[in-house]
């Protein structure tokens, strides 16, 4: 595989001096971005003056996304690099920026920048952990996307970058996430009423996706389908969990849409709950195709599966 990848970026490489020069004859700033939430708040702010482009798509685990040769493209052409940071792309995007030979976006390089920065981490850990452990967030819950507060301190980041590049067209950005923040405001304050009667209800997720969304909606996670971050469910772990909710009286399970339904539908089974598949970024279902679709889309969801159980 990755003597394939480096085949294939050479390849791309020889063609692609040719065809970056026209596409920065147009002037817009070239923004690849890992994930499709962070390509959505590119576009909020960089508006006509970018192009954008995501790595990883919605529907895909962003720890685990398979390496493809035109990924190197993309990065190839890129004068931005917005990363989630946090280690959640460690697994697979490190070979693909060193490959696509870009000195614009090399970790630390002017075109390379980690969304994390000036954000809410929840999570941290406090202990020693170790790769060998099997966690997967190291560096605290790099799912960090899904407080919409913390979308506005990425968007404010990106707007930053941007305009370092582009400092002639700072007013232009800063227009642009001004109205982005006062929509975001709105937005957010809507959410919350529709979210604000089933304050304190408890949950349990498949992997921990959602504590910032749980946070900021008032929603209480008591348990988790994945032992650990990154580990499948073990038998003992699945018993123990269905315990837990028995005795809690929990009966809504979140997954996310690309893990294994199984487990969870025999854990709701027992506890006489429900599954819901709830996406954690945009693209993850055609309705969340921006920012504000997403929460839209799961703030509904969630709203008509806890009207459900409330009425039980
Ligand atoms: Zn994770």
């Amino acid at each position: 595989m990755k003597t394939r990848l480096r085949i294939s970026a050479f390849l791309f490489w020889a063609c692609l001096s040719i065809v970056s020069t026209a596409l920065a004859a147009d002037g817009r700033l070239n923004v690849v971005t890992t994930t499709e939430d962070l390509a959505a708040l590119a576009r909020e702010v960089g508006g006509d003056r970018v192009t954008v482009e995501a790595i990883a798509r919605g529907y895909q685990d962003p720890h685990f996304v398979e390496a493809k040769p035109s990924f190197i493209l993309k990065l190839q052409k890129a004068d931005l690099l917005i990363v989630v940071g946090r280690e959640l792309e460690i697994g697979w995007l490190p070979p693909l920026v060193q490959q696509s030979r870009n000195a614009k976006v090399q970790v630390g390089a002017e075109g390379y920048l980690d969304a994390s920065q000036g954000v809410r981490i929840l999570e941290i850990p406090t202990g020693q952990i170790t790769r060998a452990m099997g966690d997967v967030h190291p560096q605290g819950n790099p799912h960090y996307w899904l407080d919409p507060e913390n979308g506005r301190a990425i968007a404010k980041s990106i707007c930053d970058k941007l305009s370092q590049f582009r400092p002639g067209e700072r007013a232009y950005f800063e227009q642009r996430l001004g109205a982005f923040n006062t929509r975001l405001t709105d937005a957010v304050r809507k959410w919350a009423a529709q979210m604000a009667p089933y304050k304190g209800t408890k949950i349990v997720t498949y992997h921990r996706s959602f504590p910032n969304f749980a946070d900021r909606f008032g929603l209480d996670i008591i348990g988790y389908v994945e032992p650990r971050p990154g580990i499948p469910p073990s038998p003992s772990h699945t018993l123990d969990l269905i315990q837990e909710m028995k005795r809690q009286n929990v009966k809504l399970i979140l997954v996310e849409p690309y893990f294994d339904l199984k487990t969870p539908q025999s854990v709701a089974t027992a506890v006489g709950g429900q599954v819901l598949v709830v996406p954690p970024s945009v693209g993850g279902v055609k309705e969340a195709a921006d920012f504000f679709g997403l929460f839209d889309y799961d703030v509904m969801l969630l709203v008509n599966a806890l009207k459900a159980t409330a009425g039980k």
